[in-house]
């Protein structure tokens, strides 16, 4: 196994290390410390034709072998991610910086992933009509798009690339993963236990880089689908670029995300979710709760009870157990989130904890924020910030709380509180989003049903993992047959009737 105590990280082509010297590499921080921990290796477009190449060469093998050595391979990787879980934490929060049980939470649901992935066979039987006409029967086959290409965000840097992943190579695909470079050493982790796992050489390739890594696999005419988790800026590009080089695409993009809370929701209940949800992970997550809309009378009592409970929050280094939220990925993401509280306070918002205060020291360090009085109109609410600042919107109604939600461009997740079923039901109904939680603030969804936003939030018809994932990584084909008997013979110019 790779040792990941410093130096480089490289690519991981047909089941090794690339042995090649790369023209551009990254710097990875330690985000509590601030310090470089490694560097990893840009690919270029060589290395781009080279890892696509090693997935080309294993496909016929791998398409061709049987669905239970496909699955075995998945429930012999599953065993080993779940007793080195540990370990891929560690990896995590040393490059990410969230703290150590956040990580494991985000293996524990990555695990849910391989688990559905082992159920191919099962999954892949196709639909069989006999006697579809007299003597004919017809019947479909799921097959594999090819190489499909996955890139993945600094997020979740175990999860996005398992929520696609095992699916993908379930169904009989080869892959080239790219991963965020911020926090690169998760997916090769991954990689090394697939092999070990027992799978190929070339079916999982990793490879490194920024947007000439992404530009490369989107050009290249080898690569047949490609799946991306990233922000709606790069998503649309990489949606855009894709589909018109005739590729099936799946761009799943940002989001800000509404949490409603009712007069008659339990408001302990509410600030408790607003604060799990708006600062774990420091605010970034792709289904972090964003904006609270407080629908009157009940906006100062919830703000109060939020800014308690903030009060009470430990930040610090992730690897300490004792700590509730680390610090933010980078120095310049660090730099963009607190822009963000400057121009809220420049607005006008009301700022009732200010957590710039925490920004000294040589790591990423910002502390949990919350806004007040927020207009729909500040940059505050408009743009997705993925840091610590939670933001409070007040409105008169359900009505306005729910214009509100539905005017905003994105459409990923969204809760509502309320001890009220039927405004609940109404609410799931009526409101223009792809996830929805009544009394659940982070309504991730299980990994046998798929995830995936509206709107801006994601681009393309499939969301990611479960049924939706297989769908996404198999192309149908119908077969009619007819096996002729005695019976059968002369000619027929009509178009094919059923009889
Ligand atoms: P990002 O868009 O900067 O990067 C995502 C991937 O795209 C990375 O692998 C990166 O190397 C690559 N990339 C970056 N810029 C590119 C460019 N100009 N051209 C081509 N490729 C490029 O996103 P990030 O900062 O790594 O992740 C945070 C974002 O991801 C947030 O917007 C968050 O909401 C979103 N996200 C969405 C979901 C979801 O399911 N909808 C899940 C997790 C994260």
């Amino acid at each position: 196994m790779t040792e990941f105590g410093g130096r480089r990280i490289s690519h991981w082509i047909d089941g090794k290390t690339w042995a090649g010297e790369p023209e551009r590499t990254g710097e990875v921080f330690d985000p509590a410390t601030g310090e470089v921990r490694a560097h990893v290796d840009f690919a270029g477009a060589g290395e781009v034709a080279e890892a696509v190449a090693a997935a080309a060469r294993a496909l016929p093998g791998w398409r061709e072998t049987s669905l239970a050595g496909r699955s075995r391979v998945l429930f012999a990787f599953r065993e080993l991610l779940a007793a080195r879980r540990d370990e891929l934490a560690r990896i995590i929060t040393a490059e990410h910086g969230k703290v150590l049980s956040d990580a494991a939470g985000e293996v524990q649901r990555a695990l849910e992933n391989v688990e559905y992935a082992c159920g191919a066979p099962q999954l892949l039987k196709g639909g069989f009509s006999e006697n579809a006409s007299r003597g004919v029967d017809v019947y479909s086959i799921a097959q594999p798009l090819g190489v499909v290409g996955v890139i993945s965000p600094f997020n979740f840097p175990a999860m996005v690339p398992l929520w696609f992943v095992p699916n993908a190579i379930a169904c009989g695909n080869t892959v080239v993963l790219k991963p965020s470079e911020k926090d690169p050493s998760a997916s090769v982790f991954l990689a090394e236990l697939f092999a070990e796992a027992g799978l190929p050489p070339g079916v999982l390739n990793v490879l490194h880089g920024d947007k000439v890594a992404v530009d490369g696999l989107l050009e290249h005419p080898d690569v047949r689908g490609v799946s991306f988790v990233g922000s709606t800026p790069v998503a649309r590009h990489v949606y855009e670029t894709g589909t018109r080089r005739g590729k099936r695409v799946q761009a799943l993009g940002g989001a800000k995300n509404h949490m409603v809370v009712l007069p008659d929701a339990d408001l302990d209940l509410a600030a408790d979710a607003a604060v799990s949800a708006g600062f774990g992970s420091a605010g970034e997550r792709c289904m972090a709760v964003s904006v609270v809309v407080a629908v009157d009378p009940v906006g100062d009592e919830l703000v109060r009870r939020i800014a308690e409970r903030m009060g009470r929050l430990r930040v610090g280094d992730g690897r300490d157990p004792d700590s509730e939220m680390g610090p933010l990925v980078s120095a310049a993401h660090r730099e963009r989130v607190r822009s963000y509280v400057d121009a809220g306070e420049a607005a006008g918002a009301e700022l009732v904890v200010d957590g710039r205060h925490t920004t000294e020291g040589p790591g990423f360090w910002l502390g949990p924020t919350l806004f007040d009085r927020v207009e729909p109109h500040m940059t505050i609410y408009t743009d997705e910030i993925f840091g610590p600042v939670l933001s409070v919107v007040r409105t008169p109604s359900y009505d306005a709380a729910l214009d509100l939600v539905n005017a905003n461009p994105y459409g990923n997740g969204t809760a509502i509180f309320t001890t009220d079923g039927g405004a609940a039901r109404r609410y799931q109904n009526e409101v223009e989003v792809g996830m929805v939680g009544v009394n659940v603030p982070i309504p991730v969804p299980v990994g046998y049903y798929s995830f995936g936003g509206w709107k801006d939030s994601l681009f393309g018809d499939s969301h990611a993992y479960g049924p939706d994932g297989f769908h996404f990584f198999t192309r149908t084909k119908v077969v009619t047959s007819r096996w002729p008997d005695p019976s059968h013979g002369g000619v027929n110019l009509g178009f094919p009737r059923n009889t």
